[in-house]
């Protein structure tokens, strides 16, 4: 089935484009030119994606994205224009799954689009059953259900920190480098920035641990990665 994307650009040429190209390619695309809209639409058609541009009128890009995180919320593609000056990292702190600056190019953004889809499809593949639910100690992953508790309390987790925390958690002890990590959970080179992985470990961090500057949970391997202790 072909996926569903709600693209969110106030900007009538860049909507246009980007609609167009998206629908050349087989997607079923929906758009909205604001905030309240598109989240309203966002319930309603509970899109696989949604691109999404920052800056917009009413309320922003980073807000929109923010709501849209709940359990089961759609992967975002974040549009950012250079002038505005943001940093890339902002973004993927509230939860984006990747980012593209103005202007880009109409390609480029089908297959950062394929890409996050892709990475979707595959952590979503089925399970043996006796995964299906991973226990350490205090913290349970219900893979299937993408679902986390930490002493029996929900732990509401993005997409991506799913996708991560999966990754480090299905292998205990295991050091991931950055570039690994990199791969696995975003499925492509990221321009680089290693930080992103940064940023998202420190975000799993502050949800999961009882003392994030002390973790006990996902470890940080000096000069090299990061590994899941559980
Ligand atoms: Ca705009």
């Amino acid at each position: 089935m072909a996926a569903t994307i709600l693209v969110v650009e106030d900007e009538e040429p860049i909507l246009n484009l980007v609609v167009a190209y998206l629908k050349a390619d087989g997607f079923v695309v929906h758009t909205a030119r604001d905030g309240e809209s598109a989240l309203m639409l966002a319930q309603t058609l509970r899109p696989d994606l949604v691109v999404l541009d920052l800056l917009l009128p009413g309320m922003d890009g980073l807000e929109i994205c923010r709501r849209l995180q709940h359990d089961g919320g759609p992967y975002v593609l974040m549009l950012t224009a250079r002038a505005e000056e943001v940093d890339k990292v902002v973004g993927l702190s509230v939860g984006a799954d990747d980012y593209l600056t103005k202007p880009f190019s109409p390609r480029e953004l089908i297959a950062r689009v394929k890409a996050i889809l892709r990475r979707r499809r595959h952590m979503s593949a089925p399970f043996p059953s006796e995964s299906a639910l991973l226990t350490f100690r205090d913290l349970q992953i219900d893979v299937a259900r993408r679902e986390v508790q930490r002493r029996g309390v929900p732990v509401t987790l993005t997409a991506r920190e799913f996708d991560l925390l999966y990754t480090l958690a299905a292998t205990p002890g295991r050091v991931f480098t950055r570039e690994q990590l990199l791969e696995r959970v975003w499925g492509h080179d990221f321009d680089g920035v290693d930080r992103v992985v940064d940023v998202h470990i420190s975000l799993l961090r502050r949800k999961l641990e009882d003392d994030p500057t002390e973790p006990t949970l996902i470890q940080t391997v000096r000069g090299v990665g990061y590994k899941f202790t559980g």
